[in-house]
C-alpha cells in the first residue's frame, strides 16, 4: 500500500526534473528567435527615428546654407564693405541684418571685414554683439576668404550656444570684399520628439558629441584624438574646452544605429538602451516558456493518464483473467462435485431400489410369517363351513331318499351359502398374499377394522381381551387399499394381543377413531406393558423383536410403517400415560366410495 502511495511522488519529482531539463535548450532557440524579431523591429523603429531626425536636422542647415551668397550680393553690406568707416551704413547695414535675422529665424547674421573684424550683426544692439568683434580664427572665416563655401560649427564665444556657421565670400569681381556668416542655433534640434528612452548622439568630425539628448554625454569624444585633431581643436575652438573627455558607453548596454552625413562630416546616432529589447525578450521567453510548461506537463498529464489507462486495463484484464480463472476453476470443482452427485444418486437411487426390493420382500416374508401364524386360524375358519357342508350334503342325500326335496334343497341352498362365505375367505387371503401396488382408493375404515378384528376373533376371545371401541357411525372414509388397510390392523391388533398375553386380567383393547385437520386417526390401545424404551425408538426397523424367535420375526411394524407411508399416511408409536401401549394410524381422508362387502363376512 505504501508503495504505491510513494511511486507516483517520486515519479513526480522526477517528472518536473525532466521537464526542466527539456525546456531549458527549448528556451534558447526562442529567445534568440525573440531577440531577433524585437531587434529587427527596435531597429526598424529606431531607422526611421533617425531618418526624420536627420532630414529634420538636415533641413534646417541646408535652409540657411543658401543665404550667405544671397545675402552678400545686398547693396546696403556691399557699401559698408566699401566704406567700412561710415557709421550711417553701419546702422543701416545692422538694421538690415536685424531685420533679415528676425525674417529668417536664424541665430546671428553678420557682416565680416577681410581682416576678420565683424562690421555689422543682427545683435548689434545685444549685450554679447559680434560688432567689432575678430572671428579671424574661425576657419568658416578662413575658407570663405579662400573662395569656399565656409562650414563650422561651434559654441559661440560669447553666448555660449551651439551653433552652425555658414560662410561666403562677398565679391567685386575677383576682389574678395568681406564674408558674410549666418549662424544657426541647433540647441533646439537637440531633442527627439517625444518622451523616448533612446537617446540622440551626434558627433562631428573629430567623434566629439556636439548635439545630444542626455546632457552629461555633451563635448565628450567618443573615440581617442591624435594630436593633429588636437592642435586643429585648440586653433579652431569649436567647444569651451581644449581637450574633450573621452565618453565611457557600455556597449553592451546599448544598441547603436548611426548614419553618416558625409557633407557635413557629422555622425548621427539613436541609442537605444538594451532594456527596451531585453524587457520584450524576457517577456516573450516567459511566456513561452509557460506555454512549453503547460504544453509539456498536459503532455505529461496525458501520458500518464494514458498509463493510468493502460494500467486500469491491464488490471481490468488480470482481474477478468483471474475471475475467468477462478469460474473455470468452480466450474471443474462444480463439476467434479456434480459427477460425484450423480454417482451418489445413481447409488442412492440403486440403494432405493435395493431398499424397496428388500422392503417388499420384507412385506411379503411379513405375509408368509402372518400367514404361517394364521394357518391354523384359518384352517380352523375353513374346516368349519367343510364340516358343515358335508354334514349338510349328508343330509340332503338322505332326504332325496326320503323323497323330501323341498327339505333337500334347503340344505343344499345352505352348502351353497356356505361354499361362497369359504370362497370369500380365500380370495382374501389370496388379496393379503398378494404384492399389491394398485394406487389408494377410498376405503371405509370401520370394515376393515372388523375385517381384521374377525380375523382375530377367536384369539381375543380366548384370552378374554375385552374390546372397547368408541368409532363414529358415520363410516370413516380414508385413502388406502382394502388389503393392505386390513393386513396392517391384523398386524396392530396381533402386536396387542402379543403384549397383552404378558400380563394378567383384566385384558383391554380401547378402538378410537376421529377426524383431524390433516385426514382421519384411528387410535389403537391397550393395557399391555407397552414399548420399552429401546422398543419406542427401534420397533420399525425390520426384524427388531422382543419376542422370541418363535413368536416374532420383528417384520410386523416394519411392514406396516412402509405400507402406510407408500399410502400416504403414517404409524405413530407411543405409550399411553395410563400404560399400555397407544399406536395411531393417520391416514389421509378420501371422498366416499362403494362399500364393496358387508362387515359380517368376516363375522365368525
Ligand atoms: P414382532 O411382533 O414379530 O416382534 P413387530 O414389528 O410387530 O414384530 O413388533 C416389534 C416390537 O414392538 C415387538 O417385539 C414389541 O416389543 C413391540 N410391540 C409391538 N406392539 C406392541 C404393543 N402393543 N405393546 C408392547 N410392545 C409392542
Amino acid at each position: 500500500m505504501t508503495a504505491t502511495i510513494r511511486t507516483p511522488k517520486r515519479l513526480r519529482w522526477r517528472s518536473l526534473v525532466l521537464l526542466a531539463l527539456l525546456l531549458t535548450p527549448l528556451l534558447w532557440p526562442l529567445q534568440q528567435l525573440a531577440e531577433r524579431y524585437y531587434r529587427a523591429a527596435l531597429n526598424e523603429q529606431n531607422r526611421q527615428t533617425l531618418d526624420l531626425y536627420v532630414a529634420n536636422l538636415l533641413g534646417t542647415l541646408n535652409r540657411y546654407e543658401v543665404l550667405p551668397p544671397i545675402l552678400g550680393q545686398l547693396p546696403t553690406l556691399r557699401q559698408l564693405l566699401q566704406h567700412r568707416a561710415d557709421g550711417q551704413l553701419r546702422e543701416r547695414a545692422n538694421q538690415l541684418l536685424a531685420d533679415l535675422q528676425q525674417q529668417t529665424g536664424a541665430d546671428v547674421i553678420y557682416l565680416m571685414a577681410p581682416d576678420g573684424n565683424t562690421l555689422a550683426a543682427s545683435n548689434w544692439d545685444r549685450q554679447d554683439s559680434f560688432v567689432e568683434r575678430n572671428f579671424s580664427y574661425r576657419p568658416y572665416f578662413r575658407e570663405a576668404m579662400q573662395g569656399r563655401p565656409g562650414r563650422f560649427f561651434g559654441l559661440g564665444t560669447t553666448s555660449g550656444k551651439r551653433g552652425y556657421f555658414f560662410a561666403a565670400a562677398v565679391r567685386e569681381g575677383a576682389q574678395i570684399l568681406g564674408v558674410l556668416v549666418v549662424k544657426v542655433d541647433l540647441d533646439h534640434t537637440e531633442t527627439l520628439w517625444g518622451n523616448r528612452p533612446e537617446q540622440l548622439l551626434v558627433t562631428d568630425n573629430y567623434g566629439v558629441v556636439i548635439l545630444t539628448s542626455q546632457a552629461d554625454w555633451r563635448f565628450h569624444a567618443t573615440r581617442a584624438l591624435d594630436n593633429a585633431e588636437r592642435a586643429a581643436i585648440s586653433a579652431t575652438q569649436p567647444y569651451r574646452i581644449q581637450s574633450p573627455p573621452p565618453l565611457h558607453l557600455e556597449p553592451a548596454a546599448w544598441l547603436r544605429q548611426g548614419r553618416d552625413l558625409e557633407d557635413i562630416g557629422w555622425t548621427v546616432s539613436i541609442l537605444a538602451p538594451r532594456l527596451l529589447l531585453d524587457r520584450p525578450v524576457r517577456s516573450a521567453v516567459a511566456i513561452g516558456g509557460a506555454a512549453l510548461l503547460m504544453l509539456l506537463l498536459l503532455l505529461g498529464l496525458l501520458i500518464q493518464r494514458r498509463r493510468h489507462y493502460l494500467e486500469r486495463i491491464a488490471l481490468d484484464a488480470r482481474a477478468r483473467q483471474q475471475l475467468e480463472q477462478r469460474v473455470q476453476e468452480r466450474t471443474q470443482d462444480l463439476e467434479r462435485l456434480n459427477s460425484r452427485l450423480k454417482q451418489e444418486v445413481l447409488e442412492r437411487e440403486h440403494a432405493q431400489q435395493e431398499l424397496v426390493r428388500a422392503q417388499d420382500e420384507l412385506v411379503q416374508a411379513g405375509k408368509l410369517s402372518a400367514l404361517g401364524t394364521m394357518s391354523a386360524s384359518i384352517s380352523h375358519e375353513l374346516n368349519q363351513p367343510l364340516a358343515a357342508i358335508r354334514s349338510y350334503a349328508d343330509n340332503a342325500c338322505v332326504l332325496l331318499d326320503h323323497q323330501r326335496s323341498e327339505d333337500a334343497r334347503a340344505n343344499l341352498k345352505l352348502i351353497s351359502q356356505m361354499t361362497e362365505r369359504m370362497a370369500s375367505i380365500i380370495a382374501h387371503l389370496r388379496a393379503f398374499a398378494r404384492r399389491d401396488r394398485h394406487a389408494p382408493e377410498s376405503v371405509a375404515l370401520q370394515p376393515a377394522l372388523d375385517d381384521a378384528l374377525a380375523l382375530l376373533g377367536k384369539r381375543r376371545r380366548a384370552m378374554e381381551v375385552e374390546l372397547i371401541r368408541d368409532l363414529p357411525d358415520a363410516t370413516l372414509w380414508v385413502q388406502a387399499g382394502e388389503t393392505r388397510l386390513r393386513q396392517v390392523l391384523g398386524n396392530l391388533l396381533a402386536n396387542a394381543l402379543d403384549a397383552l398375553g404378558e400380563k394378567a386380567p383384566p385384558r383391554r383393547i380401547w378402538l378410537s377413531a376421529e377426524r383431524s385437520s390433516e385426514g382421519v386417526d384411528l387410535h389403537l390401545r391397550d393395557n399391555g406393558p407397552g414399548f420399552s424404551a429401546e422398543a419406542l425408538q427401534r420397533a420399525r426397523e425390520p426384524f427388531f423383536t422382543t419376542k422370541t424367535s418363535a413368536q416374532g420375526l420383528g417384520l410386523g411394524l416394519a411392514i406396516c410403517d412402509s405400507l402406510i407411508r407408500a399410502l400416504g399416511g403414517e404409524l405413530l408409536l407411543a405409550n399411553h400415560p395410563d400404560g399400555g401401549a397407544l399406536l395411531t394410524l393417520r391416514l389421509r381422508a378420501a371422498e366416499q366410495g362403494v362399500k364393496t362387502q358387508s362387515p359380517e363376512d368376516f363375522c365368525l
